[in-house]
C-alpha cells in the first residue's frame, strides 16, 4: 500500500480477525450490484405491479445503499407481505470476509471469498480527512505484466457487479459507516474514494465494472462522486473512450516505460496497443469524460526504466496531456525478476518530472506489516493452510492483489 506522504516505518503489529458472513445462496437473486433498471425488471418479474415498480426501486435502493440494511424484514416502509415476497425471491448478499488484517498505520486488508470459493482482496487506506478503498475487478488477470504478482496467475473469472459493489459494502460495514452507526457526512467520509487498482484489468470486465460504479455513484445510495473514483488500466485502448463516456470516472494508466521496447517487456499489452496509440487515446479522455487530469502510474524498477533519460522522455511523451505522475517504488514479491530502484534514483527521477511542470508524488508503502501490497496475505493464508493440512498445493488457485493500491 502506498501514499504520497513519505516512507512510513510501520511497527509490526497485526490484528487478524475472522468475521463469518453468509455467501449468496443458490436460487435467490442477489440485489446487490443491480442497476436501477435491472432492479426494476427483477421486482416486476417477482410480481411487483409495474405502476409501483419505480417507487419500490427507490425504497429498496435506499435501504440497501443509504441505510446499509441487509434484511428485508427491516424495510419498514414496505408492507409485511411484500417484504416476505422479497425474502422468498431475493437476497442482499456480500462477499464473505475470510480474514481482516489491520496494519499499525490503520490500513485494513480484507481477504474475501466469493461464489465458487474464489478469493480476492480489497484494501482500505485511511488518510487525513479521507480514506481510499482499493478494490478488485477480476480473480487473477489475463495479462502478464512481468513485474506484477497478479500477472503470474491465470484469470479465473470476472467479478460480477454485485461482487464489486460488495467490496465497498463490506468495508463500510467493517468501518461502521452507515447512518445508524453515526457515519460522518461527506467531507470526512471514511470510504471517500474508490480505486480500481486491485486484482485484474477493469476494462476487460467492462460491463460489470461500469454497472458497479453506477451503483457506487448513485446519489441516493453510496453517493461517491465520479471524481472520487479512479479506474486503473494497463492500456486497453479500445475501451478507454467508452470508459470516459459510460463511466466518466478518473483514469489512471499503468505507463511504466518510455520506449516500446521496454514497455513490451513490462506491460505486454503494449505489443497490441503501443505507446503512441495509447497516448492518442489518453489525449481524448479528459474532454470525453470532462475530467481534469490523468494519472500516469510509473513503477520504479532498478536499472530498467529509472534513468534520467527515461524521466526526460516521459515528460516529452505526455506533453499536452493534463497529467500527474505517480512514481511507485516496486513492491518486491518472492521470485520477482526486478528490484526496487534506490530512493535517491526515485527522487532524482521525480525531480526531473516535477521541474517539467508535473506533480510527481512518490507513493510510499502503507500496510507493509500486513503485506497489503502484493497478494502476500493470500499467499500467507495458503501457506498456513498447507502447513496445517499437509496438502502441498492450495485447492483454489493462488491469487494476489494488484500490488499498488494507491490513492
Ligand atoms: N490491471 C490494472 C489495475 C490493477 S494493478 C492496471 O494494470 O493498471 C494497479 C497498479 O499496480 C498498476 O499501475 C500496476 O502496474 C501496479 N503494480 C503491479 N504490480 C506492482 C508491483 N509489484 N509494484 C508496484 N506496482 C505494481
Ligand atoms: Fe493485470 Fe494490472 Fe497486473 Fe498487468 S499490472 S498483470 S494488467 S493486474
Amino acid at each position: 500500500m502506498t501514499t504520497s506522504q513519505g516512507p512510513i516505518a510501520a511497527p509490526i503489529t497485526q490484528d487478524v480477525l475472522t468475521i463469518p458472513r453468509k455467501l449468496p445462496e443458490g436460487g435467490l437473486v442477489n440485489l446487490v450490484g443491480l442497476t436501477r433498471e435491472q432492479l426494476r425488471a427483477a421486482l416486476i418479474e417477482a410480481g411487483t405491479p409495474e405502476k409501483q415498480a419505480k417507487m419500490r426501486v427507490g425504497q429498496i435502493w435506499q435501504w440497501i445503499y443509504h441505510w446499509g440494511v441487509r434484511d428485508f424484514a427491516l424495510m419498514t416502509n414496505l408492507a409485511k407481505e411484500y417484504r416476505a415476497l422479497l425474502a422468498e425471491r431475493f437476497e442482499i448478499g456480500l462477499p464473505e470476509v475470510v480474514t481482516r488484517q489491520i496494519s499499525a498505520d490503520g490500513t485494513r486488508k480484507y481477504l474475501l471469498r466469493i461464489a465458487g470459493g474464489h478469493e480476492v482482496e480489497a484494501v482500505y487506506i485511511p488518510e487525513e480527512n479521507r480514506g481510499t478503498l482499493c478494490i478488485s475487478s477480476q480473480v487473477g488477470c489475463t495479462l502478464t505484466c512481468s513485474f506484477c504478482h497478479t500477472g503470474t496467475q491465470k484469470l479465473v473469472r470476472n467479478l460480477t457487479a454485485g461482487e464489486i459493489v460488495g467490496q465497498v459494502l463490506v468495508a463500510r460495514d467493517d468501518l461502521g459507516e452507515w447512518p445508524e452507526q453515526g457515519a460522518p457526512k461527506d467531507e470526512t467520509r471514511l470510504v471517500s474514494n474508490v480505486v480500481l487498482m486491485g486484482m485484474g484489468e477493469p476494462l476487460y470486465n467492462f460491463e460489470n465494472v461500469r454497472d458497479a460504479m453506477k451503483v457506487v455513484m448513485d446519489g441516493e445510495g453510496l453517493t461517491l462522486s465520479r471524481r472520487r473514483i479512479t479506474l486503473s488500466t494497463s492500456g486497453v485502448v479500445p475501451e478507454i473512450a467508452r470508459a470516459a463516456e459510460e463511466i466518466g470516472c478518473l483514469l489512471a494508466v499503468s505507463f511504466h516505460a518510455t520506449t516500446d521496447e521496454v514497455r513490451d517487456r513490462l506491460v505486454p499489452i503494449n505489443k497490441r496497443w503501443n505507446i503512441e496509440t495509447l497516448l492518442n487515446a489518453l489525449r481524448e479522455y479528459p474532454r470525453l469524460s470532462n475530467s481534469e487530469r490523468i494519472t500516469f502510474e510509473y513503477v520504479m524498477l532498478k536499472g530498467v526504466n529509472d534513468s534520467d533519460a527515461d524521466a526526460r522522455r516521459l515528460v516529452k511523451l505526455i506533453r499536452g496531456i493534463p497529467a500527474k505522475i505517480n512514481l511507485i517504488p516496486f513492491n518486491e514479491w518472492p521470485g520477482a525478476p526486478y528490484e526496487r530502484s534506490d530512493w535517491e534514483r526515485i527522487e532524482a527521477f521525480a525531480d526531473i518530472v516535477y521541474k517539467a511542470g508535473y506533480a510527481s508524488p512518490i507513493r510510499t508503502p502503507r500496510g507493509e506489516d500486513i503485506m497489503a501490497a502484493c497478494g502476500q496475505l493470500k499467499s500467507a493464508t495458503e501457506r498456513a493452510r498447507r502447513e496445517k493440512t499437509g496438502v502441498a498445493k492450495p485447492a483454489a488457485p493462488e491469487v494476489g492483489i494488484g500490488p499498488a493500491c494507491t490513492s
